[in-house]
């Protein structure tokens, strides 16, 4: 059945605009479509929350005593989480399937979960979202399997700012995990940092400086209200132009002039502040300017969370059921169709900068970063 929806104005100049906008715009959703919200934007990049259960207890995340975690028998099975994958890669056009919770290295099945995406006929590029706590005895099995990028979550390199951070004393387990990434060829590991003021703010160029160093590319994301604690603060909170500002007293950093094709970090050349004219570039940074310069227009993100419930948006509010209908029996194009109406239902934006706005009442870690 195909559900008629009101479509609100397409934004003129989006860039979100793209040939299937125009469909769009004359306000019936395709009934046969990949994931095309009613803004023109379609979604190719799939996250996938395998669990809700973490081993840390980041401040800007999880509360200290952690959260009333979801029963065993509500989370998606190896076979459901494959299913899914393979609607979303076959019938829906998704590229890119990211691993994520909670702390996806806590599945047991993991391996088995990347071998069985690896081997689907329309093979997406498979990536994780890890704190490494434990990565470095399975990074070889995971490349294997058909890992082919991995974003390790790291704030600092100092050992007691990462056990403030954290509520873990775990950072040399984190560092061996990354070490072990190198080993088992997985290259071109990204870490995702977040500054938080008065904790590690002034760690930010020391962060860099070893990730240089080590080849990995560093990309600070701004801290959202997606906190459990609701410890948030606009006010306080370290913006992009802030970080900018901090980074360039050691280096200099120049606008990537490579197109950003979706990408949510902006990307800066860096250099060592003072280098000749023509000194080397030590490589490249990322900011992830969620709040104060939004890239909602040119949002490519379907998310499932660990109970198989789509969020078009990571600051929804709603989310559709997809594990329900398919225990009760749903083929796969019904899914396909509940899962395209519920990203035809994707807001134009997160509205953090609009009065009114509401945190979302599940955490980060439950929805799947
Ligand atoms: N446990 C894994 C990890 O930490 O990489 C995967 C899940 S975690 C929710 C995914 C990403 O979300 C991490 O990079 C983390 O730093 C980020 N994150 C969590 N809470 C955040 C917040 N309030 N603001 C910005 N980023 C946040
Ligand atoms: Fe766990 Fe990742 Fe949240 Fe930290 S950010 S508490 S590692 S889910």
């Amino acid at each position: 059945m195909t559900v008629m929806l009101p479509v609100p104005q397409m934004r003129s100049g989006s860039s979100a605009a793209s040939g299937s906008a125009e469909t769009a715009a004359r306000g019936i959703r395709p009934a046969a479509a990949g994931l095309l919200d009613s803004y023109g934007r379609t979604a190719t990049d799939l996250r996938i929350s395998l669990t809700d259960k973490c081993n840390l207890r980041c401040t800007y995340c999880m509360p200290a005593e952690g959260l009333p975690f979801q029963p065993a028998s509500k989370l998606m099975q190896r076979d459901e989480i494959v299913r899914l994958a393979r609607i979303a890669t076959e019938v829906l056009g998704v590229r890119q399937v990211r691993f994520t919770g909670g702390e996806p290295l806590l599945r047991k099945d993991l391996v088995e979960i990347i071998r069985d995406v690896a081997a689907l006929d329309a093979r997406p590029e498979i990536s994780l979202t890890t704190n490494a706590i434990g990565l470095s005895g399975r990074a070889v099995a995971l490349a294997d399997a058909g890992l082919d990028r991995v974003n390790v979550s790291l704030d600092t390199i100092c050992p007691e700012t990462f056990a403030i951070i954290t509520r873990r004393p775990f950072l040399e387990r984190v560092l061996k995990g990354i070490d072990a990434l190198a080993e088992a060829g997985i290259r071109n590991t990204k870490i995702n940092a977040v500054l938080i003021p008065g904790v590690n703010d002034d760690q930010g160029a020391d962060l860099l400086e070893w990730a240089l160093a080590g080849g990995h590319q560093l990309r600070f994301i701004e801290q959202m209200p997606l906190d459990a604690d609701h410890i948030w603060d606009r006010d306080v909170m370290i913006t992009a132009a802030e970080m900018r500002r901090r980074l360039s007293e050691r280096f200099e950093l120049t606008p990537d002039a490579a197109p950003r094709d979706g990408a949510p970090a902006e990307l800066y050349r860096v250099k060592r502040r003072g280098a000749a004219a023509d000194g080397p570039e030590l490589g490249t940074v990322g900011i992830i300017a969620s709040v104060t310069e939004a890239f909602c227009d040119d949002c490519r993100r379907t998310r499932l969370t660990a109970e198989g419930g789509v969020r078009s948006c990571l600051f929804s509010h709603t989310e559709t059921d997809l594990l329900g209908p398919m225990r009760a029996g749903a083929g796969d194009d019904e899914v396909a169709d509940l899962w395209r109406q519920a990203m035809w239902a994707k807001p134009s934006g997160h509205g953090m900068s609009l009065a009114g706005f509401q945190q979302p009442d599940r955490p980060m870690s439950a929805i799947g970063g």
